[in-house]
């Protein structure tokens, strides 16, 4: 039964706590209130509807963050809730001896991610990786890590060091401002939205301290420089020029007076937040933008179901553990189509490109749809009387139009806008623009051009790329942001629009195999290193027949221990807990 509410917290409404109380005997068999339930793996049964109601119910008691065993699920408050950022709460994850006992929260994965890299089990570069609708929260979540990180990634080892993180901290956070002025713009969808990729990098030291960062930017979405949907707006820089600039300046820029700048109607209203990539887009008219849009969140979505939802399930099978198969959306098909070789949507729009030679929009799908009619991702084009062809994306089927595609992809700058800013004596102009460029990628003579192009779409490609070998070199830690209504409004959840973002990221069969996989890998070899230990340094904690794992109070009943120096790994033990426990019940 799918159902709005504009609700009430359920503390406080009586309603509210029949329902619940209705819930709670349905689904849970009277044990824990539903709103309670902070890890959806223990919602039973797992259903689409089960998660969405237990969501529901979390969300209207201000209750934004929910375990789904390996993703951290965030919904936007859509509302100021500064209790829940407080550096003090940040201080209070960053000291908790065991983060993830505490409330579910975006500053547990940045503990987590943050601890890992100094873990003496398995010390690997992390990642971590928002996904989500536009509008979703996914820069207003990667904001929070940052601060997360600025605060705890500063505790000086030395004064010196200290000083250095501090600037590093302040660095990349001040950068961000000026990043969303230049790269966000106010969307149907998005106030604030990032019309651009971000992926950071933070380097640590081995006292955990900032010591760099790099920031790699995909794809803007230049076009919105002069051209915006209707009710859309450029991006916030042009707005705040208007707003800032002194009288003088108006006059040196030519800036008519206000905000009545011709290309800048209206991804008056106030700017904030920043950080990080897109969401999935589909728009009415959706062109080459959306498409590369769309495109990486394929390829995130791919990320994760590689490393979460088949590897893991191999290595069950390889490992010989008992295990019954949790069928999963694959979206291979859907990049066989946008990037495959020999023959994908991307391809042949380059091709085009590399052709140089005139064609309609209308030839365009008449090639698309031929030769990749096979495709089962390439959706019925009946409808529409515009050229154009569909994906059948995992979130939902997107509608691309083929007009200005092609022209779109070969991003043009008009020769004589080149050489005149090449004749500039500005240093900053002189150097955007050489006058001896070393990629040269459009304005072939119709017809004769072989020569490979850099087009918007190869360029996007092989960043994508790049940024997924980063990924896979690393334990990644998701965040799916959830956005429980598209209107923005806070205290309104609709499930029908959370439920199809739930169905798109697939978080029930996350559940399941989170509920019933192994939550800790551990490889052989890291674990024997890490625990010979305590068989040298604890006779007592030997293995026996009746206690082969030790775990609770160690320090209590290990007459032989140093609470100090056993510290770290009774943090170690308990947290590898689950995973002795399971392997002690398959042995
Ligand atoms: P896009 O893909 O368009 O860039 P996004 O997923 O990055 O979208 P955000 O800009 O992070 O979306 O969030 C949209 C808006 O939602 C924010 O400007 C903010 O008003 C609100 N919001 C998101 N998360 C929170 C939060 N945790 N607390 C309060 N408000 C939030
Ligand atoms: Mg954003």
């Amino acid at each position: 039964m799918l159902q709005q509410v504009n609700g009430h917290n359920p503390g406080s409404d009586g309603q509210a706590r029949e329902y619940l109380r209705e819930d709670l005997q349905e689904f849970l068999g009277g044990e824990v209130l539903l709103y309670k339930l902070d890890d959806l793996t223990r919602v039973n049964p797992v259903t689409l509807e089960t998660v969405l109601r237990c969501l529901q119910a979390r969300y209207m008691a201000d209750t934004f963050y929910t375990n789904a065993g390996c993703t951290l699920v965030a919904l936007n408050p859509f509302k100021p809730v500064p209790q829940l950022y407080s550096p003090e709460l940040m201080r209070e994850y960053h000291a908790a001896p065991q983060p993830q006992k505490l409330k579910p929260h975006v500053f547990t994965v940045g503990e987590q991610t943050y601890r890992n890299v100094k873990s003496l089990i398995e010390p690997v570069n992390q990642s971590i990786v928002v996904s989500g609708e536009s509008g979703a929260g996914k820069t207003w979540t990667s904001r929070c890590l940052m601060k997360f990180y600025a605060v705890v990634a500063t505790s000086p080892a030395s004064w010196e060091s200290h000083k250095i993180a501090e600037r590093i901290e302040q660095r990349i956070l001040n950068s961000n401002p000026v990043m969303e002025a230049f790269g966000n713009a106010c969307t149907l969808r998005n106030n604030n939205s990032s019309r651009f990729g971000k992926f950071i990098q933070l380097q640590l030291n081995r006292a955990q301290q900032m010591t760099g960062a790099a920031v790699q930017t995909y794809l803007l979405e230049k076009t919105r420089v002069a051209c915006q949907a209707s009710s859309e707006r450029n991006f916030h820089i042009f707005y705040q020029i208007c707003k800032g600039a002194s009288e003088d300046e108006r006059l040196q820029w030519h800036l008519p007076e206000g905000a009545a700048f011709s290309w800048l109607p209206n991804p008056e209203r106030s700017l904030e937040g920043l950080l990080d990539v897109y969401g999935f887009e589909s728009f009415p008219d959706n062109s080459l933008e959306q498409l590369c849009i769309n495109y990486a969140n394929e390829k995130l979505q791919q990320h994760f179901v590689a490393h979460y939802l088949r590897a893991q399930q191999e290595e069950y099978a390889v490992e010989g553990l008992e295990w019954s198969f949790i069928n999963y959306q694959d979206n291979q098909p859907c990049l066989d189509l946008i990037e495959g070789s020999p023959i994908s949507i991307c391809s042949l729009i380059n091709e085009e490109c590399r052709l140089n030679r005139p064609s309609s929009a209308a030839q365009l799908q008449t090639r698309i749809e031929t030769a990749l009619a096979g495709s089962p991702c390439l959706g019925h084009n009946k409808l529409s009387r515009e050229p154009s062809f569909i994906v059948v994306h995992y979130a939902g089927p997107v509608r691309y139009h083929t007009a200005g595609l092609v022209e779109k992809n070969k991003d043009p700058i008009p020769p004589e806008l080149t050489r005149l800013l090449q004749q500039s004596q500005d240093p900053l102009l002189m150097g955007l623009f050489p006058t001896n460029p070393k990629e040269k990628t459009q304005e072939e003579p119709p017809g004769q051009s072989r020569a490979p192009v850099l087009t918007v779409v190869s360029k996007f490609k092989a960043s994508l790329e790049q940024l997924l070998q980063v990924l896979h070199s690393t334990t990644p830690h998701y965040i799916r942001c959830i956005k429980p209504n598209s209107q923005g409004q806070a205290q309104t959840f609709l499930q029908e629009e959370v439920l199809s973002q739930l169905e798109a990221c697939g978080l029930v069969e996350t559940i399941h195999i989170s509920a019933a996989g192994f939550p800790i890998r551990v490889s052989h070899r890291n674990f024997v290193e890490r625990y010979k230990l305590l068989r040298r340094l604890h006779p007592c904690t030997s293995s026996g027949p009746d206690s082969p794992y030790p775990a609770k109070g160690l320090p209590e009943w290990c007459p032989h221990s140093e609470e100090a120096t056993l510290e770290p790994l009774i943090q170690d033990i308990l947290h590898t807990l689950p995973v002795l426990t399971q392997a002690a019940a398959i042995t």
